[in-house]
């Protein structure tokens, strides 16, 4: 690969993403985007008019550095409310610019060089370039899929195999860095899996960064369970959430961190020089949204699992092998029997002619060497208006006929 001009040692290899390559494929063909994943619908009522009524008044100046303290309550309160362990709202939460600076905040603010972290692939696509800029070290240990369905039954869970786990943890390892629910897979780690990692964190001492971002969003019997509620695990572990994914605001960036107070407090001392604070109008809404009833929680993941439903009976109705996902924004497919010699990477790019949808190739949450586990799925989101997954439902129908097209 050709080295980046100006880019720092560090980012090497980190250039634009594939995800900016597709949304431009999905513009420039007129295209169904199930590329990203954001919602194309609006959040709820309750929470919008808030940051409205906000906008004007002094919260639009700086909040305190940690978060305004109403939302820091809200976010401890919440917590505990879905089973989290409890936390003093004035200690041991940080309001961040999102789960993403979270993330980053505290690896810049845990890892030495040369530092490692373990952490399971496919992953999302922040983590290896977060962990790079802190002058850490990846190690992944791959996730394997489950033989995918032609049908809508669960297709099974993505697993890993303990022996890998072992090797990956060296005396360097300082951090698991764990994502459950998962993206891209759509995997929610079982209470098994969780203490079999919980038990690994103990022996070898590690801290545990948990992002949790998708704690709502699962489907089914699949249960979330936080990694901070295993033994001994409250002690050495950060919990990140988001109001994105669980609000339909993406772009509010409005995230926090949850832990320890001298865990948060490291991770407090990194934040207050990447952003400081950020989205004022917008955190005083997140604790208004956090307050909501069981109910508005529990009809988010009815909700979406009735547009999973929908994507995944189209995705297997146009001849694609499904993974049907037990939670998150994402299904994943295997395109070996419409895309003969298994490139997922070149099915995306064909994918907007061929059938006026992108998608993203799962390959791209890979670290290169890993790249060949991946190398035939592809990731469509579905947290689409009911319109806009009819249209790719029906756009997709037909690929795995021989010349088919659109004209
Ligand atoms: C979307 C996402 C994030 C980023 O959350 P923001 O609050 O938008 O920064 C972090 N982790 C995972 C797994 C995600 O899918």
């Amino acid at each position: 690969m050709s080295r980046a001009p100006y880019l720092s040692a560090r980012l090497q290899g980190f250039g634009t993403t594939v995800f900016a390559e597709m949304s431009a494929l999905a513009v420039a063909t007129g295209s169904v985007n199930l590329g990203q994943g954001f919602p194309d619908y609006p959040g709820p009522p309750e929470v919008l008019d808030v940051a409205r009524a906000a906008i004007g008044t002094a919260a639009d100046q700086y909040p305190p550095g940690p978060g305004i303290p109403e939302l820091r309550q809200e976010i401890a309160a919440h917590v505990q409310r879905f089973g989290g362990p409890s936390h003093d709202p004035e200690t041991e939460v940080l309001v961040t610019a999102g789960a993403t600076e979270a993330l980053s905040a505290a690896l810049l603010a845990l890892l030495e060089n040369g530092d490692e972290v373990v952490l399971f692939e496919p992953m999302y696509d922040c983590y290896a370039a977060g962990i790079a800029m802190a002058g850490g070290v990846a190690r992944p240990v791959p996730l394997h899929p489950p033989a995918p369905s032609s049908s809508t039954d669960p297709a099974g869970s993505w697993t890993f195999d303990p022996a890998d786990l072992r090797t990956a943890i060296t005396p360097r390892t300082k951090i698991l860095l764990l994502n459950t629910p998962h993206n891209p897979t759509g995997k929610v780690f079982t209470r098994e899996e969780l203490t079999l990692l919980a038990e690994a964190a103990v022996e070898h001492d590690l801290l545990v960064l948990a992002d949790e971002v998708y704690e709502h969003l699962v489907f089914d019997d699949a249960e979330h369970v936080s990694m901070a509620t295993l033994p001994g695990m409250r002690e050495r572990t950060l919990v990140v959430g988001s109001a994105g994914k669980t609000f339909n605001v993406t772009g509010w960036k409005i995230g926090w961190i949850c832990g320890p107070a001298p865990l948060v407090a490291a991770v407090r001392t990194a934040k207050q020089f990447l952003t400081y604070v950020n989205g004022g109008p917008f955190q005083p809404a997140v604790a208004a949204g956090l307050a909501l009833p069981d109910a508005y929680f529990a009809g988010v993941a009815r909700d979406l699992q009735y547009r999973r439903d929908v994507l995944v009976q189209g995705l297997a109705g146009a001849g694609l092998p499904v993974i049907s996902p037990e939670a998150t924004y994402f299904a994943t497919v295997d395109v070996r029997p419409v895309q003969p010699d298994g490139d997922g990477l070149a099915f995306c790019r064909a994918l907007p002619e061929r059938a006026g949808v992108v998608g993203v190739p799962t390959v791209v949450f890979y670290a290169p060497e890993h790249a060949h586990l991946g190398r035939h799925l592809v990731r469509f989101a579905f947290c689409k208006s009911d319109a806009v997954l009819a249209d790719a439902v029906e756009r997709l129908t037909g690929l795995g006929r021989k010349g088919s097209g659109r004209s």
